[in-house]
């Protein structure tokens, strides 16, 4: 999960104005910001914008070509974008503009000729509301027990990576993990050590899901789900194989388990997201593909548990959803 960047030192801020000697003046009153950069046309603006996700955006109203308000329209109604807080530079007092840019969703002001001393109480502010604001979209979207993701965080990412795949006809796998007997490991063991199982449990799963846009959540109790963006049905097995070996190793102790060790069972399921597939059908696309790992795991469960078991990989909501391929011991 993208973590909260708290340190001035870690503060970017982008400066798009087709003002080279307005930029200039902006900077200086900025020194003790390391990380500002510039764009001197809204089009450069929105670009650098998608790649650097700034903490702060100075935006210049008045620019050749797209302008400040078209650029702040824009800024607003994307998903990434639209919660960078944006200070509108306008080129002089106008209240209806004021107005006008506030409405668009810009969180202040500043008129040029713009007083350094004015810059940095702005920016300064604007920046601490962007860090708490980031801090409690972090906890917001953190399980308590385990700091994985928690359920509202993968909807959002499952939605998210469903997008990018159908985008570049990638493979989109989804794990959905649940602990061995967990009811007797707390029945025996107490619910404090069942807590810390779930703790380790959680750790291994993401210590296996590394790759950069792997999302590992607790779904809820002692279930956990994985969203593998760009992965297919083999690569996804491997991973729950290896999380099972990973589980294995962490030999904690389940008297009344059959093996005296914890164990977990996984559910796999893999699209392709199909082309032409409209933004309304999203969500039950997603939950086809959640139900399908649910399926895979009620066959790893009375398969004997501690096992990976998985569904045919067919275009998501086909008419026939096949038997189950194969599970293994
Ligand atoms: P199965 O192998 O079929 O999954 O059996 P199970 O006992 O794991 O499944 P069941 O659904 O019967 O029990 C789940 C248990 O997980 C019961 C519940 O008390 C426990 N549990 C859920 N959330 C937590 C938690 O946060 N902490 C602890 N300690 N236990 C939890
Ligand atoms: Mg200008
Ligand atoms: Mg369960
Ligand atoms: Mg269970």
């Amino acid at each position: 999960m993208d973590s909260p960047r708290p340190a001035v030192e870690r503060t970017s801020i982008l400066i798009i104005d087709d003002d080279p000697g307005a930029i200039q003046i902006l900077r200086k009153a900025l020194p003790e910001y390391p990380d500002v950069r510039f764009a001197t046309n809204g089009d450069d603006g929105l670009r650098m914008a998608r790649d650097m996700a700034p903490d702060l955006i100075l935006l210049d109203a008045e620019m050749p070509g797209l302008d400040g308000f078209e650029a702040l329209r824009i800024l607003k109604s994307d998903e990434v974008l639209a919660d960078i807080p944006v200070i509108f530079v306008t080129g002089h007092q106008s209240m209806p503009l004021e107005i006008l840019a506030l409405e668009l969703g810009a969180a202040d002001f500043l008129s040029k000729p713009v007083h350094p001393g004015l810059v940095r109480a702005r920016v300064r502010s604007q920046v601490r509301i962007k860090q708490l604001a980031d801090q409690l979209r972090e906890m917001a979207a953190r399980d308590g027990l385990t700091s994985l993701g928690n359920r509202r965080a993968l909807d959002e990412r499952l939605r998210r990576e469903w997008r990018r795949c159908l985008r570049s006809s990638m493979p989109l796998s989804a794990l959905l993990l649940d602990v061995d007997h967990f009811k007797l490991f707390n029945d025996n063991c107490g619910h404090l050590a069942g807590d810390d199982a779930l703790r380790r449990v959680g750790a291994a799963l993401a210590a296996a899901f590394q790759r950069p846009g792997d999302f590992v959540a607790r779904y809820g109790g002692e279930e956990f789900m994985v969203v593998a963006p760009e992965t297919d049905q083999a690569g996804a097995i491997e991973m729950a194989e290896q999380t099972l070996r990973l589980v294995r190793e962490l030999a904690i102790q389940h008297p009344a388990a059959p093996g005296k060790l914890l164990t977990v069972s996984i559910g796999v399921s893999t699209f392709v997201p199909p082309s032409g597939v409209p933004d309304s059908s999203l969500v039950a696309h997603t939950e086809y593909l959640v139900g399908s790992a649910d399926k895979a795991l009620y066959q790893a469960k009375s398969g004997g548990r501690n096992r990976v078991a998985w569904l045919p990989c067919e275009p998501p909501m086909p008419a026939s959803q096949g038997a189950l391929a194969s599970a293994t011991g």
